[in-house]
């Protein structure tokens, strides 16, 4: 038996069988909490997953950098407690948030300090095998994979989800679903059919295009960082990023963005030309002398897409979203996985109540749909007020943008000269505290004092020794 598989309560509590439609890292992470208050879990996966730890159709996204926040990473750690031994053993590199990336954000690079928060580079392939591997440990969670779901069953007055079927047809009773498709999730016109309201859609366009290549790494020993990140240093003047992320197999996973459609060139040259021209050219400097593994791959994303499922009036009983079928965000913030997993921990809260006699099962929804708004909108607030510094940016700025702007280059100046705020505001931008941690009255006050240029001015990273 694995540490993983120990941790599993006796499963029996709420029902006896609860389905999850998606096999992704929500879908996952979804069934490790049902798997403590069900009998039986089954996951149902369009896709066939391969064994090895390689992008698969379905995950298209699964080419590019994948960054685990440090919240995430905490909730990935609680559920799966041999996770990181396992991710060590399979290359992936680890170290403390604040130190082991080498991070140029807001036109400046983050202080080394030592937070105590720690964080992950590999490939997204490999997390997901992973945390795959170690959800299907848990005696009572199954896998069926190459298996698309084509509805919901329902009762005759179909105020409940009481399962789901299968594109063959096969019917599958549950006495819960998790529907966890992800983006391209058609749950909103599967319950229009059913005779309830399509959630109100929030769109924030940003045309951003990734661009990502694979090259030989430097070995370990010869560097102190896992990964290094280089965004804009003015917006709206600059619309390009990069990062370089350290993954298994002592490869360098280097991915271009640009946003409103300065999207990265697909040939190497081109994408070399790229990474010089961003603000610092450490990516540049280490990628410079090496040739590609392979062919690029890329990735075009439109818009931000939310859900607002929290604002319906009538939902059925038995069914629940989370993920980025609820909300995906701009990927260049790296927030989609920490806040499916936050997502995944509301949902373990919720059912301990019903568990506790304090909730109905029936009942669950609406405090979850309330509970997973309050989650997106930490995160969604926190960027869209970077995003729509350019004009070119649509959609509906968020409520008090003015104050939300000038607040956030406030804090990111003095997150460059103040090493308790760094800390503290790490934490936040990992979504692993709240913002109003932030509102302390002294901090509010330095903020507010300092002047920006002087934090811009203050850069205590050298530049990494080239091999
Ligand atoms: C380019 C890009 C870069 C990103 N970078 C980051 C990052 O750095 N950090 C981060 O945290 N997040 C990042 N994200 C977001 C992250 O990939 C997602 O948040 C994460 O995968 C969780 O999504 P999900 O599980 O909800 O859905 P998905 O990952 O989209 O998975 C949905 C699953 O449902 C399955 N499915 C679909 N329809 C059916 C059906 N009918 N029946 C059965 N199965 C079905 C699919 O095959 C798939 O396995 C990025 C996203 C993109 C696009």
């Amino acid at each position: 038996m694995s540490a993983d598989t120990a941790t599993a309560g006796d499963g029996a509590r709420l029902g006896r069988h609860a389905v999850v439609i998606g096999a992704s890292m929500a879908g996952l992470l979804a069934a490790r909490v049902l798997a403590d208050h069900f009998a039986h879990v089954t996951i149902f996966e369009a896709d066939t997953p391969p064994e090895q730890a390689v992008p698969r159709a379905g995950v298209p996204q699964g080419n590019h950098v994948h960054a685990l926040l440090a919240g995430g990473a905490k909730v990935l750690n609680r559920y799966f407690p041999a996770l990181h031994e396992d991710l060590v053993a399979a290359g992936a590199e680890y170290g403390d948030s604040m130190i082991f990336p080498r991070m140029y954000i807001g036109g400046r690079w983050n202080l080394p300090l030592e937070s105590g928060d720690f964080g992950y580079v590999m490939s997204r392939p490999l997390l997901e095998a992973l945390v795959r591997k170690h959800t299907l440990a848990l005696a009572n969670v199954a896998l069926r994979t190459a298996t698309s779901v084509s509805g919901y069953l329902t009762t005759d007055d179909r105020s409940a989800v009481t399962g789901v079927t299968l594109a063959d047809g096969e019917a599958v009773n549950a006495d819960f679903v998790t529907d966890v498709r992800g983006r391209a999730s058609t749950a909103a016109e599967w319950l229009k059919n059913l005779g309830y309201e399509a959630p109100e859609r929030t769109l924030v366009g940003v045309d951003v295009g990734y661009v990502s290549f694979q090259v030989p790494a430097r070995p370990k020993a010869e560097r102190d960082w896992g990964l290094i990140f280089v965004t804009q240093q003015q917006i709206p003047r600059d619309t390009r990023a990069g990062g370089l992320f350290c993954i298994e197999g002592g490869r360098y996973l280097v991915t271009a963005g640009g946003f409103h459609q300065d999207y990265p060139p697909t040939d190497w040259p081109g994408f070399l030309a790229f990474f010089k021209s961003l603000p610092q050219p450490d990516i540049y400097e280490e990628i410079k002398g090496l040739e590609p593994l392979g062919p690029a791959t890329q990735y075009r994303y439109a818009h931000y897409l939310r859900r607002h499922y929290e604002r319906l009036q009538r939902f059925p009983t038995g069914l629940v979203l989370l993920g980025d079928a609820l909300c995906s965000f701009n990927p260049v913030y790296g927030q989609g996985m920490t806040v499916a997993a936050r997502e995944a921990e509301l949902l373990d809260r919720c059912l301990q109540r019903c568990a506790s006699g304090a909730e109905r099962l029936e009942n669950v929804a609406p405090g979850f749909f309330r509970g997973a708004a309050r989650i997106i909108d930490t995160a969604w607030n926190g960027v869209t007020v970077e995003d729509f510094k350019y004009p070119q940016t649509r959609g509906q700025r968020p409520r008090g943008y003015a104050l939300a702007r000038w607040m956030n280059d406030r804090f990111f100046a003095l997150s460059g000269i103040d090493p308790e705020f760094a800390m503290a505001f790490n934490r936040v931008l990992h979504l692993a505290a709240e913002p109003e941690s932030l509102l302390k009255p002294k901090w509010l006050l330095r903020a507010a004092l300092n002047s920006k240029r002087q934090a811009a001015d203050f850069n205590p990273r050298p530049l990494p020794a080239s091999s």
